[in-house]
């Protein structure tokens, strides 16, 4: 198992050191040819995900990974890596560059507000149980179709997903010490 970390802007690093601390193998994602790479895992990492969908269309890497996660390869995607996964963003039409759109949820991009912008808090995450969930200028998940399941809450609202292979979190585990989520992934 060999795990493709897409590493063209954002948190990227992060996941690597936490793929690297469950012994998983990891390659990076930044360009067309790395595609060739024998990867069969995909993590989509958070950052800035309007630049993240330019790069991903200009470098040539939609259309394949595209294919590949609806192919099921087992994608985990945190906060802006879950926009990219997301088949509606509110507000938005007819994007030139669109998301992957492979993950049946709406999401509000930056929508907790300035005050609560980033904040800390704990959680329930489905088998993996308690865990910190970190927030950074986060994506609510404003409407989840009937195809994915609700992984976690915070405040009754759904902010972790999955459907069949793909998990999208609107928060940030590779920013903390606990292995739940990716211990999760891997096993997917
Ligand atoms: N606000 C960012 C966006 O909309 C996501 C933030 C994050 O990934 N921490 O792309």
């Amino acid at each position: 198992m060999t795990v493709g970390i897409l590493a063209i802007q954002g948190a990227f690093v992060e996941h690597k050191r936490k793929m690297s601390a469950l012994g998983a193998p990891v390659v990076e994602i930044r360009q067309a040819r790395d595609l060739d790479l024998p990867f069969d895992r995909l993590i989509l990492p958070g950052g800035e995900s309007t630049v993240q969908r330019r790069l991903i269309h200009e470098d040539g890497l939609f259309e394949t990974l595209r294919s590949r996660i609806l192919d099921g390869m087992p994608t985990l995607g945190t906060c802006a890596g879950l926009i990219l996964l997301a088949e509606r963003i509110e507000g938005e039409k007819d994007s030139p560059f669109p998301s992957f759109a492979t993950l049946s949820v709406s999401v509000a991009r930056n929508a907790y507000g300035r005050q609560l912008g980033s904040f800390r808090t704990v959680g329930t995450f489905a088998d993996a149980g308690e865990l910190p969930f970190t927030f950074i200028r986060a994506p609510r998940i404003t409407k989840v179709r009937e195809s994915a399941q609700v992984l976690a809450f915070h405040r009754g609202e759904p902010v972790a997903v999955r459907q069949g292979n793909q998990m999208g979190l609107a928060f940030h585990p590779e920013l903390d010490a606990d292995m739940g989520v990716h211990e999760l992934f891997l096993s997917l």
